[in-house]
């Protein structure tokens, strides 16, 4: 088999590069406005309520209609994965693999068109929404490798007289439950880690991006995945969420979302409704509060990029995203000044234009932020943008506070949007206290060119993916596999070689010869 490669950005400087996502933007506008039942057993079920989805970047778009489940539709979820388990569990690894192999061909047949679905439903720019897509086709050319080294069992120590060995086996039917900011990439990887580990799954896709989700199963679908092995389930989380969480038949949870969510969740799931026969594996992946160290060494130039993309790319909405820069005092004010400087770069404008800047996900995304930049100007400097920005959806202007308190709400709290506090240290050390000081540790960077604060850092910085010398944002699958500490996470490490372990249960057999 061809050894796993990243798969390639697109380079949109080529214009036929950028005349093909046009085209697939045009195409895809063509598309807006339909309607998705749900997929339970195969079969398109309608409901009574719907959710529409609207473009956060032209708020009179509708992106489409899906149908919105219930507690009854999880019932007949749960027992459509249930009859469709037993042919899905037995299919040899190669087998599962084959299918991730043959989604991850026809992402990449159809790479514009599902990039272009997210510049509308979600308010990607193009490169955003290609790299969203590339990061899918990663994690089905990694796991479906990584489900065919699986398949052969754990390597043992030999016993005289014993023939000793040890399989993974499936865990049963699986709650996929996703977040909107990666429609594509996270549910992509969720599901078929699930999925080639032998698992039939109910996707519970958000309700800010369940049309791009429901491609996701359409294609699935295409490629001739057997019915009852994955169900598409939209619906309120409080509603949909809760009943999957609680249901006795579901054996494990997979969330990726915010922390409040993702609590509640370990919560519920630790408590077994009457039937249940299992202690529910839940893997939850949750907010961040994530920084940038700049120490007095540091090449200015490349930590202020740093900070700006880490910032801003995807207005702030990735859980990745640096949100607090954390600057050595003696190049302090330089930085701020340079940050004034470099966030003049970051134009807000449509996504469908490549703008640098689109909108934030939605009208209650867009109040919480505006209440945060309130909240900032009572804690710090405000150094660049402060509200909302023009435009025909929710537009806010790329945001920077200076002189912000490490305790500071702003400091500590996520706002998942476009907001920059920037917060001096005394000195290297107090910069990593500050950094290791809230109850996040998802994603860190430290810009210097001192090697022995690199070594001290990889110690004394705690969070899950730490970078040095560059951006905090922009994991890659099998290169720097991804999950957080602390209130983070349970630090799954999704593209790593220990994730599908989480879809597994391990039987060990020994027989005397
Ligand atoms: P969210 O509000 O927690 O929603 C995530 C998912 O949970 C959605 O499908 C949501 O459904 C569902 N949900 C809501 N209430 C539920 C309940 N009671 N039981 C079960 N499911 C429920 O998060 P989001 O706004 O979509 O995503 C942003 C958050 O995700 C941020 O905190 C970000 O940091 C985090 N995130 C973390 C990672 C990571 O890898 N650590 C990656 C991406 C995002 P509805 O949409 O229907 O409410």
């Amino acid at each position: 088999m061809i050894e796993f490669r990243n798969e390639p950005l697109s380079n949109f400087h080529d214009p036929a590069v950028r005349d093909r996502i046009k085209e697939a933007l045009a195409q895809v506008e063509g598309m807006l406005g339909q309607y998705y039942p749900l997929v339970l057993d195969g079969r398109r079920v309608d409901t009574a309520s719907r959710i529409t989805s609207v473009n956060p970047a032209q708020i009179d778009q509708v992106i489409g209609e899906v149908a919105a489940g219930d507690a009854s539709h999880v019932d007949k979820a749960v027992e459509a994965g249930w009859k469709a388990f037993p042919e899905w569990a037995r299919l040899p690894a190669e087998a599962r693999a084959g299918y991730l192999f043959q989604a991850a061909a026809a992402l990449r047949r159809r790479k514009f068109e599902f990039a272009a679905w997210m510049v509308y439903e979600v308010g990607k720019n193009w490169a955003e929404a290609d790299a969203d897509v590339a990061e899918a086709i990663d994690f089905l050319e990694y796991y479906g490798r990584e489900a065919i080294r699986l398949g052969k069992g754990a390597s043992l120590v030999p016993y005289p007289g014993e023939d000793n060995r040890m399989t993974y086996i499936p865990l049963g039917v699986g709650a996929i439950i996703a977040p909107w900011n990666f429609p594509v990439a996270i549910l992509v990887g969720m599901s078929s880690a699930a999925l080639v580990t032998g698992n039939p799954v109910i996707i519970k896709p958000s309700s800010q991006a369940p049309v791009v989700a429901a491609k996701w199963v359409e294609l699935l679908e295409e490629i001739g995945v057997p019915a009852g092995v994955v169900q598409y389930l939209p619906g309120p989380g409080g509603a949909v969420g809760d009943a999957l969480v609680d249901h006795p038949g579901v054996r494990f949870v997979n969330f990726t979302g915010s922390k409040e969510v993702g609590l509640r969740i370990v919560q519920r799931a630790a408590t077994p409704a009457p039937g249940c026969r299992w202690i529910k594996r839940v893997v939850a992946e949750m907010g961040g509060k994530d920084g940038i160290i700049v120490d007095e060494t540091a090449d200015l130039a490349a930590a202020v990029q740093g900070i700006l993309t880490s910032a801003f790319g995807f207005q702030g909405q990735k859980c990745s995203a640096g949100s607090r820069a954390i600057v050595v005092r003696s190049v302090y004010d330089e930085v701020v000044e340079r940050l004034r400087e470099g966030v003049k770069q970051w134009t807000v404008g449509k996504p469908a234009d490549n703008a640098p800047m689109g909108p934030v996900i939605d009208e209650s995304a867009y109040r919480k932020i505006l209440h945060y930049m309130e909240i900032g100007r009572e804690e710090g400097r405000l150094v660049a943008g402060g509200g909302p920005a023009e435009g025909p959806g929710f537009y806010l202007q790329p945001t920077i506070f200076a002189e912000v308190h490490p305790k500071a709400r702003i400091a500590q709290e996520e706002i998942f949007g476009p907001v920059l506090a920037v917060i001096p240290a005394e000195n290297f050390e107090e910069a990593v206290e500050i950094f290791n000081d809230t109850e996040y540790g998802l994603t860190g960077s430290l810009y210097t060119r001192r090697r022995d604060r690199v070594e001290y850092v990889r110690e004394h910085m705690f969070c899950g993916n730490l970078y040095i010398n560059r951006k905090c944002t922009g994991a890659l699958v099998g290169v720097h596999p991804f999950g957080g500490f602390n209130m983070s996470g349970t630090d799954s490490k999704a593209g790593g070689p220990d994730y599908l372990l989480l879809f597994t249960q391990a039987k060990a057999v020994s027989e005397v010869l």
